[in-house]
């Protein structure tokens, strides 16, 4: 290796020295959140159902665009315990992404192309599909004339950071348009 100094060289000499970095170490990491804005979230990836401390720059004014610094593990979860697998220490890559839809796509029905649509259209393309789907499949009374005030012919899928609020939200609307089937991976 010659006179090179490896990182390991040089932390093994510093501490034969009696330099501890510890401090300045934790100094770093310390600014580079200092002046963040903590949200509490939870992994998207998987059942598990890590949860995650957010750090955002920004300081919430109308005209500054905040920014997504630093995603770790919530040390007060009792899931995680502040710790995440190799995938949900990638968070930040997910949220802060060239590549990340934020608005809505529509296809049309034959077409190949994506164009994109606001969000006022996209919930009104839903409801409607939703109402005419109602319309077709709705069933009062079973083959027996006992009533049932179901819709066999609607779906509803979860998701795995589908929480007990969304979940709950979720029971309200189905059950108000009488969807039975429902399947969800969330463990929370
Ligand atoms: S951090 Fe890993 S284990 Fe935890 S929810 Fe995300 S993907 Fe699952």
């Amino acid at each position: 290796m010659g006179d090179s100094v490896s990182r390991r060289s040089f932390l093994l000499t510093t501490t034969a020295l009696g330099f501890d970095l510890k401090p300045a170490i934790a100094a770093a990491r310390e600014l580079k959140i200092s002046r963040t804005t903590q949200t509490h979230s939870v992994c998207p990836y998987c059942a598990v159902g890590c949860s995650v401390v957010i750090h955002t720059l920004g300081d919430k004014a109308r005209n500054v665009q905040p920014s997504v610094v630093h995603i770790e593990g919530d040390p007060d979860s009792p899931i995680n315990r502040g710790t995440l697998c190799s995938k949900g220490i990638s968070l930040k890559e997910f949220v802060v992404n060239e590549r990340r839809l934020t608005r809505p796509l529509y296809r049309a029905p034959g077409s190949s192309a994506w164009t994109r649509i606001s969000w006022e259209e996209a919930l009104d393309k839903m409801a409607r599909r939703i109402k005419d789907t109602r319309d077709r499949g709705f069933e009062e009374k079973d083959a027996q004339g006992r009533t049932v005030n179901r819709l066999p012919n609607l779906a509803l899928i979860g998701g795995c950071t589908d929480t007990n609020e969304i979940n709950y939200l979720i029971s309200k609307f189905r059950f108000g348009l009488g969807i039975a089937a429902y399947e969800n991976q969330a463990r929370l």
